[in-house]
């Protein structure tokens, strides 16, 4: 059986040795005689793959001490709801940067439950781009800033963060764990698990402790941070075979450490943007060089027919998932944590033997 190259954006490419450990241990969880999906979620052999994960997290991420960390459902979808229900106040303002697709969608979602204010808007720049870390404008007094530290279908990705007045929030679905960040400056920070994490089914959720208290009281009990602060992730329950995937996941991040993948993560990176620079104009990439995601990389060919005859070509050679979404159109590489380099080196060869034969 050969493995594809996947650049799936979401839910993407998972490491070979965590699919081979996982598949090892199905039928029969460390000598329990059932799998880890059959165990109860009170047991001792699911409670310790639990706290695997979240000590895990908590040491790649050198989470400090005042933080939980969750793993909740509802996807980071939810999460652009549970942030404004719990950390919004009546006579609040949150503000948003407005960054492209992703943060759109948290910022209509913030503004059906309190105040909203958009302190910087570049969601519909040509070329994608994020706003100067320093150049918005934030409340005095604000609730909480929300940035979206990397925008999957545009391209672009936060360098620096903005140091705001405000407690910061950041969607991290798309960049979680692909390079060292300090905790410490954020109140909050959230991911859906399918893009660098894990699978689809948990949102790790990452939260200064005091925010929590700010939850009103009518607040229905699973929405509320506090309830699964207390809980530990264990009031409900949870979706046991993510999280152990997510378990294998940081045990396979820590083998490499965090630093060593940041690297790799950053060449792997810089070979594709070396690939459209070097085309003569033949690929254009669509963000703007300085705020160039590292996760995931988009760009155009010469003309629509090009692109799809692009994709498809590199589909019957084992490269799947380079359609760009379907919004934007184009061409997408998501070339996360667990895409090999040897994937991003046939995509690059691939590209150059195509525009020779196309160009
Ligand atoms: C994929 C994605 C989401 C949505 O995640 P779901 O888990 O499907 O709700 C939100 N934000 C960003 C940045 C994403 O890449």
């Amino acid at each position: 059986m050969a493995r594809v190259f996947n650049f799936n954006a979401g839910p993407a490419v998972l490491p070979e040795e965590v699919l081979a450990e996982a598949q090892a241990e199905l039928l029969d969880f460390k000598g329990s005689g059932m799998s880890v999906l059959e165990h109860s979620h009170r047991g001792k052999e699911y409670e310790a793959v639990h706290q695997e994960a979240i000590d895990g997290i908590r040491r790649l991420m050198k989470v400090p001490e005042d933080y939980a960390v969750l793993f909740l459902q509802g996807g980071a979808s939810m999460q652009f709801a549970m942030v404004p229900m719990n950390l919004l106040g009546p006579n609040q303002t949150a503000d948003y940067v407005n960054s492209g697709a992703w943060a759109s969608k948290a910022v209509k979602e913030a503004q059906t439950i309190g105040n909203v204010r958009v302190v910087a808007n570049t969601a519909k720049d040509i070329p994608a781009r994020l706003p100067k870390a320093d150049a918005p404008a934030w409340t005095p007094g604000a609730a909480y800033a929300h940035i979206t530290s990397n925008e999957t279908i545009a391209g672009t990705q936060w360098k620096n963060f903005p140091r705001t007045p405000a407690p910061l929030v950041a969607d991290m679905s798309s960049d979680i764990l692909s390079r060292p960040v300090e905790v410490g400056q954020f109140g909050l920070i959230y991911a859906g698990a399918q893009k660098n994490l894990g699978p689809a089914g948990v949102a790790l959720v990452i939260i200064r402790k005091d925010l929590a208290e700010r939850a009103p009281e009518k607040l229905p009990v699973m929405l509320r941070y506090k309830t699964h602060i207390e809980e530990n992730s264990l009031y409900n329950t949870p979706p046991c075979f993510a999280i152990y995937l997510i378990a294998l996941v940081t045990r396979w991040i820590e083998k490499t450490g965090l630093e060593q993948l940041y690297r790799r993560n950053v060449e792997k990176a810089a070979r594709l943007y070396a690939a459209i620079d070097g085309s003569g104009g033949f690929y254009r990439g669509t963000a703007a060089p300085e705020d160039r995601s590292d996760m995931n990389v988009t760009w155009r060919l010469p003309s629509e027919e090009l692109e799809e005859r692009f994709i498809k070509e590199a589909s019957a050679e084992g490269m799947k998932g380079l359609k760009g979404h379907r919004s934007v159109g184009g061409v997408r590489a998501s070339i996360y944590n667990a895409c090999p380099l040897a994937a991003v080196e046939a995509l690059v060869a691939f590209m150059k033997e195509f525009q020779r034969k196309s160009g």
